[in-house]
C-alpha cells in the first residue's frame, strides 16, 4: 500500500544515522520527529490564517516551517549539541516572536519548560550546568514577558482567534513534550525491565542446585535465618536425610545412573512434601526438609509418606532396576538454641539412624 510505503520511507529517513562518529543518534531522531511535527503544525496554522485572510501571519508560519526544515536537514550532519542549541534557540525565538506578533495571550511561556526538558535530555553536563541553563531560560522568558508583555501586538486579532492561537500553541508544545519524554523514557524502561528479569534469573541460578533443580544449601540457610528472625511462637521441624549406600550405586551402576537416582529422589521429595514444607539439596546425596508450623509427629507422618514414595521410585538401567532408601534425622526447631545447634541435632539423629541400620526415621 502506498501510504504504508511512504510511512516506511519516512521512518527510515527519521532513524538514519548521523555522519558524526561516536554520537548516539537518539537526539537527532528526536529533533527530526519534533521538526516534522512542528512543520505539519505550521502548515495547518498557515492554512488557517490564509482562510481568515491574514496573509502576512500565514507567511510568518511558512517561514517558520522553512526554518525548522533547515534544522531537520542539519540533523543529518551537525554534532549533537550544535543541533540541540540550534533547536532551542530557534524555538525560543519563535516563542518570543509569538509574544510580539500576537501578544501575551499566545501562551508563549509554556515553551520554557519544553526547552529545559530538551536540554536536560540532550546534555551530559553536570547538574550545575543544567540548573544554570534552567535559570537562564526562566530569565529570558520572564524578562521578555516583563519587557514586551504590555506592548500592542503586531497582529490585532479577535478574541476567539487569539484563544485559538493560545490553545493550539499549548497543544503542540504538550505534544512535543510527550514525544520527547516518551523517546527518552522508552529505552530506560526497557533496560530496567530487562535488568529486573536478569537479576531474577541470576538469583534463581544462585539459589538452585543445577542437578536436581531443588533449592541449594545457601537457600536452605537463608530459609532458616528468615524463620529465626520471625520472633513469634511459630514452630518448625527440620529434617536432614541421606541416601543409604549411595557410593555403592555409583560404583556399581556408574556416576550417570547415580545422578539419575539423585534427580528421582529429589522429585519424589518435592512431590510428596509439596507446599507443606521446604526442600533443598544439602550437599552430595544429603537433603534438607523444613516443615513450617508442624511439630515433629506431624512432620514424621509426611516422612512416612516420603519413605513409601521413595520405595516406588526406581531408575532403570539397560538390564537392572536401581532403588534406594534414605535415613532421616528429624528434630523440632528449638528457638532457645542457635541455628547451627539445631542443624547439628538433626544431623546427629541422621547418623544415629545410619548406626541403627539405615532406612529409618529418627526423631
Ligand atoms: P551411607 O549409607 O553411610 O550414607 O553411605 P554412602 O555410600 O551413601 O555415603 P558416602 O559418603 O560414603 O558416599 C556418598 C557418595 O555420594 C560419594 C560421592 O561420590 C557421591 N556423590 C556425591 N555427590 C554426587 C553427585 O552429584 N552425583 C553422583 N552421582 N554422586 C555423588
Ligand atoms: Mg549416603
Ligand atoms: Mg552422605
Amino acid at each position: 500500500m502506498i501510504p504504508m510505503k511512504i510511512l516506511d520511507e519516512l521512518k527510515s529517513i527519521v532513524t538514519r544515522e548521523t555522519t558524526e562518529e561516536n554520537e548516539s543518534k537518539k537526539m537527532a531522531v528526536l529533533i527530526r520527529i519534533l521538526c516534522l511535527t512542528l512543520i505539519a503544525f505550521f502548515a495547518v496554522t498557515a492554512l488557517a490564517f490564509t482562510v481568515i485572510g491574514r496573509y502576512s501571519a500565514s507567511l510568518s508560519y511558512l517561514v517558520l516551517a522553512f526554518l525548522y526544515l533547515t534544522i531537520f536537514a542539519l540533523s543529518f550532519h551537525a554534532p549533537k549539541m550544535v543541533l540541540v542549541w540550534t533547536f532551542i534557540i530557534m524555538t525560543t525565538a519563535w516563542a518570543i516572536a509569538l509574544l510580539w506578533l500576537f501578544g501575551p495571550d499566545s501562551s508563549f511561556q509554556i515553551f520554557a519548560p519544553f526547552v529545559i526538558i530538551i536540554f536536560f535530555f540532550a546534555s551530559y553536563d553536570s547538574l550545575r550546568a543544567k540548573v544554570i541553563f534552567a535559570i537562564a531560560t526562566a530569565i529570558v522568558y520572564q524578562g521578555t514577558s516583563y519587557l514586551y508583555g504590555d506592548r500592542d501586538p503586531i497582529y490585532v486579532l479577535s478574541v476567539s482567534t487569539r484563544h485559538c492561537i493560545r490553545d493550539s500553541n499549548m497543544f503542540i508544545i504538550i505534544l512535543c513534550t510527550c514525544i520527547a519524554a516518551h523517546i527518552f523514557s522508552k529505552d530506560s524502561q526497557v533496560m530496567e525491565k530487562k535488568l529486573i528479569e536478569y537479576n531474577k534469573r541470576l538469583k534463581e541460578k544462585a539459589n538452585t542446585d543445577p542437578l536436581t533443580g531443588l533449592n541449594n544449601r545457601g537457600m536452605a540457610m537463608e530459609y532458616l535465618q528468615d524463620f529465626v528472625k520471625r520472633a513469634n511462637e511459630e514452630i518448625c521441624s527440620i529434617c536432614i536425610c541421606d541416601i543409604d549406600h549411595f557410593k555403592y550405586v555409583n560404583d556399581t551402576f556408574g556416576h550417570d545412573i547415580g545422578d539419575q537416582v539423585l534427580k528421582a529422589v529429589a522429585s519424589a521429595m518435592s512431590a510428596t512434601v509439596g507446599d507443606r514444607g521446604f526442600v533443598a539439596r544439602w550437599g552430595g546425596e544429603e537433603f534438607f526438609i523444613a516443615f513450617p508450623s508442624l511439630n515433629g509427629d506431624e512432620a514424621k507422618d509426611i516422612l512416612y509418606s516420603l519413605q513409601s514414595a521413595i520405595r516406588k521410585t526406581a531408575v532403570h538401567t539397560a538390564d537392572q532396576t536401581v532403588k534406594v532408601t534414605l535415613t532421616y534425622g528429624l528434630t523440632e526447631y528449638d528457638r532457645e538454641k542457635p541455628l547451627n545447634a539445631n542443624i547439628k541435632d538433626a544431623d546427629s539423629k541422621l547418623y544415629l539412624g545410619k548406626e541403627r541400620g539405615r532406612n529409618t526415621i529418627i526423631f
